[in-house]
């Protein structure tokens, strides 16, 4: 079971990053910042930069999403290398990895309802923690049933690259997570992990709403035998009511705004010093001089409000 290692990349690997958007709605500010910091962190170092489109929730997709998110990343100057990967077409991957789960012991069904859960969990980082009901209790006749995998009793840590050493105590703060839903669908959690294994990513850079997904993550790693790849968590972008931008919060879509002045944002909001004769310069030249002079150690390590100029 994990332990409290931190994972070194030997240097002759090469680097793969991922954009990895949930087709939910069309591109905002802050899926953006993902996109672009993905896109400078792993370039910058020569390496591949890949997209994943996540529709394994099709109940929670939004028709027409995933092509308006490809059309703005290329009117970004956002060119991915390789294919497209769907999640939505990788089922086979996940029963594989969810049976080799089962095979080991590492997970157990749970046909506990939301009701029961909400009655007997307390709050953890994440919402309720899921009291380990099912663990014990074999049920093996019910056929609605989620699959949840069992978190180790020690402490999980990575170091994050921006963020810096993180523990948690998944036990009392996140409890065992569910890594196929009672109706069936996967869950991200086992998901993301099968895929940036498929893909050979070697660095995650994401938004920091996900930190509380890594140890989960990488507990599924280890269980799977996959590699761990690196982390970074960009800042998250907030409205000016202080919440995180999302479709939830009615984050405005970034689909028909400023391309220039929309990447000056997001370098500045990244914390990279935009040189004042840029300001009007044309997308290609912003993009050039970003990769020229990306200083991962000047993206601000919190949160911010932003008023996005579209
Ligand atoms: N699909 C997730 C999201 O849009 C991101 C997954 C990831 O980067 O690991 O929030
Ligand atoms: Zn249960």
């Amino acid at each position: 079971m994990p332990g409290a290692a931190d994972i070194e990349i030997p240097s002759s690997r090469p680097s793969v990053g991922r954009f990895a958007p949930s087709p939910t709605g069309p591109l905002h500010f802050g899926s953006l910042v993902a996109a672009i910091g993905s896109f400078l962190h792993v370039r910058k170092k020569g390496g591949q930069w890949l997209v994943r489109m996540e529709d394994v929730d099709k109940p929670r997709e939004m028709p027409g999403a995933a092509d308006s998110i490809l059309r703005t990343l290329d009117r970004f100057g956002l060119e991915w290398d390789g294919a497209v990967l769907y999640q939505s077409r990788r089922t086979a991957s996940y029963e594989q990895a969810l049976h080799m789960l089962q095979e080991k012991g590492f997970v157990y069904g749970c046909t506990c309802t939301r009701k029961e859960i909400a009655e007997r969990a307390h709050m953890g980082l994440d919402g309720p923690v899921y009291p380990g009901t099912c663990r014990v209790k074999k049920d093996g006749h019910q056929s609605e049933r989620a699959w949840r995998f069992i978190v180790p009793a020690q402490s999980v840590c990575f170091a994050d690259e921006l963020l810096g050493e993180h523990c948690f105590n998944m036990a009392a703060d996140m409890g065992d997570f569910v890594v196929r839903r009672a109706d069936g669908l996967f869950a991200y959690q086992l998901a993301v992990v099968v895929d940036d294994a498929a893909q050979g990513v070697t660095e995650v850079v994401r938004g920091a709403d996900l930190l509380l997904s890594t140890p989960r993550q990488l507990v599924l790693q280890q269980a799977l035998g996959l590699a761990t790849p690196t982390y970074l968590h960009l800042p998250l972008a907030l409205n000016a009511d202080g919440e995180k931008l999302s479709k939830q919060t009615l984050a405005p879509s970034v689909a028909q705004a400023d391309v220039s002045a929309l990447w000056i944002q997001v370098l500045q909001f990244l914390g990279q010093a935009v040189p004042r004769e840029l300001e009007h310069a044309p997308m290609a030249e912003l993009r050039a001089w970003a990769l020229a002079n990306w200083l991962p150690e000047n993206i601000p390590r919190h949160a911010a409000r932003v008023v996005v100029q579209l």
